[in-house]
Order: C-alpha cells, then structure tokens, then sequence
C-alpha cells in the first residue's frame, strides 16, 4: 500500500529526500520529489491535483493522498492589517493563526497545540481548557496559509500562538527544521515563547538553535507569578532564571525575558528594580508588552507615564529594554497578549 490514503502520514513537513524517496515509491523518477518539494513549499498547494506537472492520471489516482493543509474557518481583519484566522485541522479542531504585515515584514504567531494547559490568569486561550498537541504539518501549514494569503513571503515566526511549546517539543522542533530549510525562513527570524517547563529549556539549549527563545517572566517575584501563571507553583522563578543562566551559558545566545505590564499590579519602579536583581549578569533583553485588556478578566493597562517609569527604572540599572504593543486589538488577538505583540 502505498502512503496515498487518508491516513498515512502528510506530504507536508516532509524533507526534500523524505519526499524524493515517496515518489519514487510511487513509481515515479526521483526528479518528481524535488517539483513536489517545491509546489508544497513555495506555491503552497493544497492537494495533488494542484500539481500541473504531474501527469494527470497519476494526480486522479492519488487524488486521497494527504497534504495535510487545514482549511480556513474564519478570518478577523483588524484595520491595521492584522488578520486572525481559525483554522479547521482535519480531525474537525480549530486553532488560531495571525499574520501581522509591517511595511518590512509579515509576521506570523502559530500556534503549538490545540489550547493551553498552562491556564494563565490572563489569557483567553488558558481560559479554554487543552486539548492535545500539534504536528509538524499542522504548525508548518499555518504559515503556508499566511503566507497564500497575503500573497507575501513571510519574514518572522513567533511561537506565541494557542499553545506553550515547550510541552510540544519534539514537533515544535521538527516545525523550525521544515520552516528553516523547506520554506525558507532564517532560523534566526524564529522565535519560540514559554512559559518555562522545568528541564526544557537547559534541553533546548542542547540543540543549539539559531532561533530566539523568549521567556514569559511577567512578575519579579514568585507569589505574583504564582498568581497570572499557576503552573509556576512547580517552577521557582529562582530555578526559572538559573536555566535560563545556563541556556546562556550554553548557546552563546542572548535570551529574551517577556514581561506584560499590568496596571497596579507589577508596573511600578520597585518592580523594576527587583526584576533587574534577577536578570544581573547575563546577557538578555527585556521586552514590556503593555496589557491589552480581555473581557474574561480584570486587569488593566498601565499609563504611557506608568510605562515610561518602569523602562527608566530598568534602563538604570542597565538592563536592555523595548516596549512593544499588540496588534489587532480588536480582532481579539489575544493569546495572552504576547501572540499579536511585535516591535512596533
Ligand atoms: S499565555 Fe501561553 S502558556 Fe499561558 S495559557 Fe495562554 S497560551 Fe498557554
């Protein structure tokens, strides 16, 4: 039996070889896997009989082969150009996709699983509840859907969607591969986002990605954390930020520390300045994403002077720092806030 039916494994997320190997397989000469390479990856077909080079009695009798391409659910169009799309995966699942388009890059926060079990306090997604994780197909493939549908070459990748990627580590990685060597997207505009996962990120380091890894910190201190992240209470920020030392140690790579500003609550100068005592000594950045509020909870924006003091307070005491703001507020882009946040 050939890899043609409905079940088999997706074309999609397959290496150039993986997928020489299936054409030839088929009977075919192994130049058809590099034109199938390329009209996946680059012209972002959705079935075989996309295929025109392909000899069409072939294509009709591998008409149920599976691409592995979702199909789009909805689309949110936010007026600053921010479109969230829902996408229907093939077991009937949604999950959500943004492009953000600047003048000088198109943006893409994907998703890493089928909702969140990490429940934080103030995220829509964590509100919903986890349902399993997702494949290399289906991360690679809500790319390939932004990618046809601003007609655009996407530029960056954040790993900031529905999801916390480092419960999903193996496809998330098989993802970057595919993304970094099949579509064409410099591992180095890639950035994976967590929560922190105990062990995960000293094993990320491992790997020695070119990839940006941004730790989602948002409180200096561990009862504040404990509180907007409830599986902190199995993660000291203490043991948090000594693995973090060592991804630095270990990559030669600087780490990125999130950290959204809630009014009231972690945005004021002491916050600052104990934050700042945790990240002494090794080489990071700081990114403040001002609240974007959600109507599931009750937390506010801080000021732009509340902002301002908190990026003095830090700059003082030399840590690197950048406030950035989410896009398409009000296309509900919201997981968490960090999935629609990109430098403004
Ligand atoms: S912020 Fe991220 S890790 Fe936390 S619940 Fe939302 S999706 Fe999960």
């Amino acid at each position: 039996m050939s890899l043609s039916t409905a079940t088999a494994t997706p074309l999609l997320g397959q290496s150039l070889q993986d997928l020489t190997t299936w054409m030839q397989d088929q009977g075919q000469p192994g130049y058809r896997g590099k034109q199938l390479h390329q009209w996946l990856y680059q012209k972002g077909v959705r079935s075989l009989s996309e295929i025109t080079v392909f000899p069409k009695a072939w294509r009709e009798a591998n008409q149920d082969v599976t691409l592995g391409r979702s199909t789009i659910h909805h689309r949110s169009i936010s007026p600053d150009g921010t479109i969230k799309y829902l996408l229907k995966l093939a077991d009937g699942n949604i999950i959500e996709t943004v492009g953000m388009p600047t003048q000088r890059r198109l943006t893409v926060c994907v998703s890493s699983q089928v909702g969140c079990p990490m429940a934080c306090d103030f995220c829509a997604t964590g509100k919903g509840g986890f349902l399993r994780n997702l494949q290399v197909h289906e991360i690679v493939d809500q790319v390939l859907t932004v990618q046809g549908e601003f007609r655009d070459r996407v530029s960056n990748i954040v790993f900031m969607g529905m999801g916390e990627p480092l419960l999903n580590v193996d496809n998330v990685l098989g993802a970057l591969r595919c993304l970094n060597q099949d579509v064409g997207i410099g591992a180095r505009s890639m950035t994976i986002s967590t929560v922190g996962i105990p062990g995960q990120i000293r094993r990320l380091a491992q790997h020695q990605l070119q990839s940006t890894l941004a730790v989602s910190l948002h409180s200096s201190n561990q009862t504040l954390r404990e509180q907007l992240i409830p599986s902190a209470r199995q993660y000291p920020l203490e043991a948090l930020i000594a693995e973090c030392r060592d991804y630095v140690k270990l990559t030669g790579r600087r780490l990125t520390f999130e950290y959204l500003l809630l009014a009231g609550l972690n945005d004021r100068p002491h916050h600052a300045e104990e934050l700042a005592r945790h990240l002494r000594g090794f080489q990071n950045h700081v990114n403040l994403i001002p609240y974007n509020p959600i109507s599931e909870v009750d937390y506010q924006r801080p000021t732009p002077q509340q902002v301002d003091e908190f990026v003095e307070a830090l700059k003082e005491r030399h840590i690197a720092v950048s406030v950035r703001y989410s896009k398409g507020l009000d296309v509900d882009a919201a997981c968490g806030q960090l999935r629609a946040s990109q430098e403004s």
